[in-house]
């Protein structure tokens, strides 16, 4: 995939509208990488600090380290295991605690606007940036959009979708990429095991 595309957070497999309201931020941090083909915007500080500069998460002035990089590729490999697990995979253990030690470190607070409560970082930098990114997703569980936030589970893919199909049971992120390639080799299999 092309980097601009990546960073741009617009890239629907089949069609798929985004993730309804802030949720969509979730998504396109989970979408950072794609794994199959590369790039990985979250390889280097430079790219992080392109998508958070993208998304309007950086205040002028902060630069990106070593361990936000790494703290930035923990919390994405947490949401999508847990984006997996709405998607019938088995919760990987330890998940939930990467996001526990996120919105600590962001020091996320709740406030009371007019319009709705909300989490949001007491800190700045990097670590209140990821801290918008677990609020977004703790709003969603809490308003159970979460449930249809789920990642692809063909083995190279794991891109995040989010299912607006009325009974909630869609798999792929898209059954001509990747719904149609796994059942391709099943075939395939089969066949071969036949024979
Ligand atoms: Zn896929």
């Amino acid at each position: 995939m092309e980097r601009d595309a990546l960073l741009s957070g617009t890239v629907h497999p089949g069609g798929r509208a985004p993730a309804p309201g802030r949720l969509a931020l979730v998504q396109m941090f989970v979408n950072t990488v794609d794994r199959e083909h590369g790039p990985d915007l979250f390889a280097d500080v430079a790219g992080l600090t392109d998508w958070l500069g993208a998304r309007g998460l950086l205040e002028p002035g902060v630069t990106v380290g070593a361990a936000d990089l790494e703290a930035a590729r923990d919390l994405r490999e947490a949401l999508r295991s847990l984006m997996h697990a709405n998607n019938g995979a088995p919760e990987q253990p330890g998940a939930r605690a990467v996001l526990e030690a996120a919105a600590a470190r962001a020091e996320l607070r709740p406030t009371f606007p007019v319009e709705a409560p909300e989490l949001v970082p007491g800190r700045g930098g990097v670590d209140g940036a990821l801290g918008r990114v677990v609020a977004a997703t703790f709003a969603a569980m809490l308003d159970g959009s979460w449930a249809r936030m789920k990642a692809c589970p063909r083995e190279v893919c794991g891109w995040a979708f989010y299912d607006r199909s009325s009974n909630a049971s869609a798999t792929w992120c898209s059954m001509a990429v990747c719904g149609g390639r796994v059942k391709a080799g099943a075939y395939y299999r089969r066949r071969r095991a036949g024979s």
